[in-house]
């Protein structure tokens, strides 16, 4: 291609709404466009890329005997209803775009596509000797994000590649997760991407093991929690590890104290001339179901300890049947107005006790009458702690379990995870922190939408069994930006090879100059020929303005026929390591072959 016929449009200073690096320097250099919140063109350099990134995750899924097919889109309201994610979709998460067409019917675009998948499998999927089947697109995906962001990381329209796996059963799911693990990870390797395969939570997709695929870079947006062992690596959403060891606590015997102005840990701490490990905070929530009950949820956990949202939101979801719901629409620690719609008196808020007295909840039909008590495993052993005393300014020391308090009977693990924790697996090992891009998640999913849209298969024995399913997914758009996030420098992007739009960029320094145009025009067509992906820059520009052009658009390898085609050489530099050497024009594509090659294996 030549630039003389691009659309090619470069800006030599940081668009103003930019925040990261990546982001910026694809707008600078002409990738894309932006159109609208969270919308984007991509335009025809990042589209070759974009390509390129579906292409090596094409061959990867195809040799593990995934089939490529392509998904509608538009999704009828019906078939989310089955699967009971409707509300959760439109009104909780509210990450769906849904509409109403001129018949009434209410649709929405997809987010992704287990619904019409399992749908799919429910109509033609009946035996066992038709398992196990996995499929796969590249399709555009919509989810209306409640914070679109850096670009193409988090846009509101956005390319996923998404598969979904039917098994006979879990042994089998496994058997596919562990091959999809494994072209995730050549995948990334082949991109030129260095990533963190971690542990992660399964969020209200549901389901069981699920693997996140991180793109190791500051501007992430996930925390990664890891040993140096190699041995463990989590998002901090699903993190675990051992706590410090509580000191042992000063108070010997059971008093209410005036504790003034102590409404948070430090300052009760200081006051007290105590360890946070002594202490049982008392944290409340507010817990909206989807069919509308609000729940009160007081957290007891050590003082030391951060609650962990995640963890805390999947344990109301497992007790959702309890209050007649399914799922989780809000989780939020109530504020004054929140309290008001509740509240039968004030609360003493900084000062609570683990048994505080359900009648502070004015009950109504919408609201559960008590406290729904949850103790994180941290304040199971706790002796003689401190806690407060449910009246504002007091607090009560030396108090024990089954003596002044009941523990509630919900035991569970809702801390969050902290660099410098000791590691489970090895407690020698302390808990490390990077960020992370998850660029792909794959899901053991089981059987929860088999089962709630009836997808079965009769097996050998002729029982009828729900399908075992499992989900996969990448996002190719996201990666194709991860990949400039972990490689640019002051000049600009530095694509791996094997993504880069194009493998070479032939500039001619002086387009007057009819020999050093002869020799370009002729290795143009060369490099071309034998499958070197090349432009050639051919714009009547400065010579200075074309190669920091070529710097920002990244382009692996720039020849340039200046001064030494008088000895039968061009300049040829690697953008990466900015070495450059003259070569014999004969030599280029031969050489050019094999550093590319190199590059990409
Ligand atoms: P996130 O936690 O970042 O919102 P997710 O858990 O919602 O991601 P999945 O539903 O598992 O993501 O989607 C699969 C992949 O699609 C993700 O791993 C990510 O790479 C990509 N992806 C998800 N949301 C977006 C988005 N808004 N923009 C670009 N890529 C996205
Ligand atoms: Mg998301």
């Amino acid at each position: 291609m030549r630039l003389s016929q691009m659309l090619f449009v470069t800006l030599r200073d940081d668009p103003a709404d930019a925040e990261i690096p990546s982001h910026k320097l694809l707008l600078r250099a002409g990738y894309i466009r932006r159109i609208g919140s969270g919308v984007y063109a991509y335009l025809p350099l990042m589209w070759r890329v974009l390509q390129k990134v579906s292409q090596i995750v094409r061959e990867e899924m195809n040799a593990t005997g995934a089939q490529e097919c392509l998904l509608p889109q538009l999704q009828p309201a019906e078939l989310w209803r089955e699967s009971g994610r409707w509300d959760t979709y439109t009104k909780a998460e509210g990450i769906m775009f849904a509409l109403t067409d001129r018949r009434e019917q209410e649709l929405a675009l997809g987010p992704t596509h287990e619904e019409v998948i399992t749908m799919i499998a429910r109509d033609m999927i009946r035996s066992y000797r038709q398992l196990p089947l996995n499929l796969y697109q590249i399709q555009t995906k919509f989810r209306d994000e409640i914070r679109p962001r850096f670009g193409l990381m988090r846009g509101r329209e956005f390319i996923m590649k998404d598969a979904y796996s039917f098994n006979a059963d879990e042994e089998s799911l496994k058997k596919t997760y562990q091959d999809m693990y494994q072209a995730y990870s050549n995948m990334l390797r082949r991109s030129g991407l260095s990533f963190r395969a971690v542990e992660a939570d399964s969020g209200a997709i549901g389901g069981t093991g699920s693997t996140e695929f991180m793109v190791l870079a500051e501007a992430g947006e996930d925390e990664v929690l890891y040993t140096e062992d190699g041995q463990y690596a989590a998002n901090v959403e699903k993190a675990v590890s051992l706590p410090a060891d509580a000191e042992n606590s000063p108070f010997t015997s059971y008093e209410k104290r005036e504790t003034p102005g102590t409404e948070t840990i430090e300052k009760l701490c200081d006051f007290l001339k105590c360890s946070p490990t002594q202490v049982v905070k008392n944290v409340l929530y507010q817990a909206l179901y989807d069919n509308n009950t609000t729940v009160l949820v007081l957290v007891s956990i050590r003082g030391d300890q951060e609650v962990n949202e995640v963890k805390l939101q999947n344990e109301l979801t497992k007790l959702a049947s309890e209050y007649g719901g399914n799922a989780v629409l809000k989780l939020i620690v109530p504020d004054a107005d929140a309290q008001k719609k509740w509240a039968a008196k004030p609360l003493p808020l900084g000062y609570v006790a683990p048994d505080i007295a359900d009648d502070y909840i004015q009950s109504t039909k919408d609201v559960a009458p008590k406290f729904l008590r949850l103790a994180d495993k941290t304040v199971v052993d706790l002796k003689n702690f401190v806690t407060g005393a449910n009246e504002s300014g007091y607090h009560v020391v030396g108090a024990n379990w089954d003596k002044q308090f009941t523990l509630p009977e919900n035991i569970v693990d809702i801390r969050k995870a902290r660099p410098g924790d000791r590691a489970i697996h090895n407690p020698e090992q302390t808990l490390k922190s990077a960020r992370g891009i998850e660029v792909g998640h794959i899901f053991q999913l089981g059987t929860k939408y088999s089962i709630a849209m009836g997808a079965t298969y009769t097996n050998e024995q002729g029982e009828e069994k729900p399908l075992v399913m499992g989900c996969y997914g990448v996002g190719v758009s996201r990666l194709a930006q991860a990949a400039v996030e972990q490689s640019y420098d002051k000049d600009g992007i530095i694509w791996p090879v094997a993504i880069a739009p194009y493998h070479a960029i032939v500039t001619i320094p002086n387009i007057n100059d009819a020999q050093q145009v002869e020799i370009a025009e002729q290795l143009y067509t060369e490099l071309n020929q034998a499958g070197i992906e090349t432009l050639l820059d051919d714009r009547n520009e400065r010579a200075g303005v074309k190669f920091k052009d070529a710097d920002l658009i990244g382009i692996p390898y720039r020849i340039v026929t200046g001064r030494a085609i008088a000895n039968g050489k061009v300049e040829v530099v690697e953008r990466k390591s900015r070495n450059s050497q003259e070569i014999h024009i004969t030599e280029v594509v031969s050489t050019l072959k094999g550093w590319i090659s190199q590059a990409v294996s």
